[in-house]
């Protein structure tokens, strides 16, 4: 397995970041998992744009996406597998041991591993811990995921593969590597960002593809939902059929298999989708 570390493709095994690397030290650092079907990794324009926002939201320096674009290439390259999750991890870089950065410049790493079509539902747990909608990280994807973790273990040990989160004002905000969407009298909504929520981009794809609304939702949302469903880059569009251990009859129900079923048809026809405004190279 070959990986990118710091403008080079090295052997995984042998490729070493500091002990002293502030993303080790205090998580002070950002990432981005992206699908790579074949060797083609998905949405990665947006999923640049996402690093950049997350870097400049935490005052790292910009990273050179040019750079990493190059990096994901190359580790797809030297890598070939039929899926995969590919994670940039961009960290503080070598620093004193304390919160102050470093001199020495930020740490890049590419890697690539194997990855596995996830079930098209799935059972999921709440937890009674908030993400705070108005911190310093809110909506940035930075590896600060303690909170994530600590969720995701409990959604484990009650056989559940998700946890969801809500927020200071006790309405619904995402779940610990995914958005959530719900289903009321037919209409779908998602969460807004101000939820706390990250800018997830299975989220605003399925938004813009299926055609749902954001909305403030209670987290009682949950006990009258007609659907509930998943978004994530790993888990597509993944129905929920469980939730606490209340079972939902009939899920996937006719709502989310019609999103997930638009979501991968637009995708395998556009495996870049970018943004309004953020034309592919020469074009127009
Ligand atoms: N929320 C959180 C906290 C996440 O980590 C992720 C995964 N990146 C998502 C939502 C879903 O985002 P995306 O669709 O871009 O994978």
């Amino acid at each position: 397995m070959k990986i990118w570390l710091d403008g080079t493709l090295r052997d995984a095994e042998g490729a070493r970041v500091s002990v002293l690397d502030h993303g080790l030290t205090v998580g002070d650092g950002v990432f981005e998992t992206l699908k790579a079907v074949h060797g083609q990794a998905f949405a990665l324009t947006r999923h640049l744009d996402r690093l950049a926002v997350s870097a400049r939201g935490l005052g790292l320096p910009e990273p050179d996406l040019d750079e990493v674009r190059r990096a994901c290439e190359a580790v797809l390259t030297a890598n070939p597998m039929p899926y995969g999750r590919l994670r940039i991890t961009y960290t503080g870089g070598l620093s004193p041991l304390g919160s102050d950065r470093g001199t020495a410049g930020p740490t890049l790493v590419v890697a690539l591993g194997e990855a596995q079509r996830l079930p098209d539902s799935t059972a999921v747990v709440t937890v009674p811990w908030v993400r705070n909608e108005r911190g310093a990280l809110t909506g940035l994807k930075s590896t600060s995921y303690a909170e994530n973790v600590m969720a995701l273990a409990r959604a484990h040990e009650r056989g559940a593969s998700e946890a969801l989160f809500g927020n200071t004002v006790g309405a619904l905000c995402e779940g610990t590597g995914s958005n959530v969407f719900v289903v009321l009298d037919g209409a779908l909504y998602t969460p807004p960002l101000a939820s706390g929520c990250l800018a997830g981009i299975t989220r605003a794809l399925v938004a813009e593809w299926a055609g749902a609304e954001e909305a403030e939702l209670p987290l009682d949302v949950l006990d009258r939902a007609d659907e509930v469903f998943l978004t994530s880059t790993l888990r597509d569009v993944q129905g929920v059929h469980a939730i606490d251990g209340r079972l939902l009859p009939g899920a996937p129900g006719p709502v989310t298999a019609k999103a997930r079923r638009i979501f991968t048809e637009r995708a395998a026809a556009d495996p870049d989708p970018r943004p309004a405004g953020r034309p592919a190279p020469g074009a127009g």
